[in-house]
């Protein structure tokens, strides 16, 4: 039996690696189990050029077993297998991958179910593992090998027995140490929520012996019991035809997913085979989360790359004010890093996340079109998010969002849309007209608003504090202006100058007497047109009005 060395930098890269790359140890199956999907998928492919090579789906699968006394965790699976030549090159070499050389040998433009590119994970495997053996047959050969490493140290060959072919893995599990424990990755329930959460998707059965208690039959004792159960769905929801699911098999993803224990108001599915390919799945809950308007709350999708899960919140994909989605994108075309928990560079993500945000618009404006009180409810969970998104704007979110608005409308008694508002508007009308306000209640009692309500107009009640803030940012819609009932030009018809003068001039002394009495709580005192019923009623010159100053004073300096 021949010791070979590493070479001396593959020696530091392996430590370095194993160290370092991955920021959690879990994620070793993940690769492990990668590589066995790979192997599979490369018989797979081979079957299609090759007559004499046939293609039975129930003969291709992965096995995970735990041994705890042995301490070892074995990966198997009945893929192509590694000659010893592949052995040594493919697993003696750091950085250099079978897989990618097979996907360019083969020119497998659509071959694009195949994992590994980077030459490296299977190198995890020392993240939990003193001793990693591997006993491989290949495809088309009657030798097996035997492959072992401590690490860092080297590596032997041997030949061995093996009656199919196809790859084992065995990981001598190391010991737990005072800091580090290991155990986990002997145990049947912590390995099987590992599968599901990385690997649910891979393309073949996942198998593993499941240990239970179940009644003897004819009698209420129990009895122990192991039987061989398939961990992954295999086929992933979002790769299924929009036509084979349900309602409820969205619902049911939700749930399973842990999205929210609400059940979504919408989901939403999206197929793109342009330049950029991706599916995703994605869902506008019913209710807030709790934490939804606090720091804690982390906006993002599950970013998978076929069908591995890469990573569990990417923020990138969703704009703030649409933090509210849940949901996954699964791509084949990003660019990975080599540790495949982070891409790249961002170009793709960034079309698919432009691409993602029209299409949620889109579909809350079919909402809101089609399923009025459906959008209404979904708007008082998330409206004010929405116009968060128009207050911090710079660019084109304005655009994106005004079509999304709602207010309470004075006329209609419920929330309406700016375009609803306008397209009433009579046309002597100037202006959009808002009264802001504690509550609708209060805002129906404000003076300012009697003259506009007159008029016949609509009056806009604004009961959030960001309302006012976010209409100044859009500053008009449809080229109609926005104007607060308690602003000191309303727009309606010409005043009477003369008589003004007149008014005010009599009133003098009075006027300059009140003045007086106020100080500097006003600016001015003036006759006014605007009441009816109230005798008084203040008025905010400029644009900040005087409930957006009360908000802004009570903003912490
Ligand atoms: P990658 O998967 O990115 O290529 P890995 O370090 O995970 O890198 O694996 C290196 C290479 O070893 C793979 O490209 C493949 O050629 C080979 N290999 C690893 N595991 C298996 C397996 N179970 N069956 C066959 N070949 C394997
Ligand atoms: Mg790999």
């Amino acid at each position: 039996m021949e010791k070979m060395q590493f070479k001396a930098e593959s020696k530091r890269l392996l430590e370095m690696m194993i160290n370092s790359i991955y920021s959690q140890r879990e994620v070793f199956l993940r690769e492990l189990i990668s590589n066995a999907s790979d192997a599979i998928d490369k018989i797979y492919y081979r079957a299609l050029s090759d007559d004499s090579l046939h293609f039975n789906k129930e003969d291709y699968y992965i096995k995970v077993a735990a041994d705890k006394e042995t301490r070892t965790l074995t990966i198997s699976d009945t893929g192509i297998g590694m000659t010893k030549d592949e052995l040594e090159n493919n697993l003696g070499i750091i950085a250099k991958s079978g897989s990618l050389a097979f996907k360019n040998e083969n020119e497998l433009k659509d071959g694009h179910d195949i994992i590994g590119q980077f030459g490296v994970g299977f190198y995890a495997a020392f993240m939990v593992a003193d001793v990693v053996t591997v006993i491989s047959r290949a495809l088309g050969s009657d030798e097996a090998y035997k492959w072992q490493s401590e690490g860092a140290d080297g590596y032997t060959i041997e030949p061995c027995d093996k009656s199919d072919v196809g790859t084992e893995i065995y990981l001598k599990i190391k010991e737990n140490t005072e800091d580090e424990k290991y155990d986990e990755y002997l145990d049947e329930y912590r390995l099987k929520s590992i599968i599901k959460k990385y690997s649910d998707f891979i393309r073949y059965p996942i198998k593993m012996d499941i240990s239970g208690k179940r009644p003897k039959e004819g009698s209420e004792e129990l009895e122990d019991y192991k039987e061989e159960q398939i961990i992954n769905s295999m086929v992933p929801i979002w790769r299924k035809n929009k036509n084979e699911l349900s309602a409820e098999d969205y619902e049911k993803f939700y749930q399973e997913k842990h999205y929210g224990f609400d059940k979504p108001i919408k989901h939403i599915h999206i197929s793109v085979d342009g330049s950029i390919r991706y599916n995703a799945i994605l869902f506008i809950p019913e209710k807030i989360p709790f934490d939804y308007y606090s720091k804690e709350y982390e906006k993002g999708l599950e970013l998978y790359s076929n069908g591995v899960l890469i990573m569990n919140k990417c923020g990138d994909l969703l704009p703030d004010y649409f933090s509210f989605v849940k949901g996954m994108v699964d791509s084949e075309d990003l660019s990975l890093n080599i540790s495949r928990e982070m891409l790249q560079h961002d170009r793709q993500l960034k079309l698919i996340a432009k691409n993602i945000s029209k299409k949620i618009k889109s579909e809350l404006q079919a909402l809101l079109k089609n399923e009025r009180d459906k959008y209404t409810g979904f708007y008082q969970s998330f409206g004010r998010q929405l116009k968060y998104g128009v207050y911090s704007d710079f660019g084109s979110n304005k655009e994106l969002l005004q079509d999304l608005l709602m207010f309470y409308s004075s006329k209609e008694k419920k929330l309406v849309t700016l375009d609803e508002y306008v397209s009433r508007m009579p046309e002597d009308q100037k202006y959009i007209y808002y009264a802001a306000g504690e509550s609708n209640e209060r805002i129906e009692k404000l003076p300012q608003t009697e003259v506009v309500a007159d008029k016949g107009f609509e009056i806009l009640y604004f009961t959030d504090e960001i309302d006012e803030f976010a209409i100044k940012m859009l500053m008009n819609y449809k080229e109609k202006e926005f104007r607060s009932v308690s602003s000191s030009d309303l727009g309606l018809e010409e005043e009477d100058k003369e008589q003004d003068l007149q008014d005010e001039n009599e009133n003098k002394e009075l006027f300059s007497y009140m003045k007086e009495v106020l100080g500097d709580k006003v600016k001015d005192v003036r006759i006014s047109k605007r009441l009816k019923s109230h005798p008084v009623c203040l008025s905010a010159d400029g644009e900040v009005t005087i409930e957006m100053e009360k908000i802004l004073k009570a903003m912490p300096d």
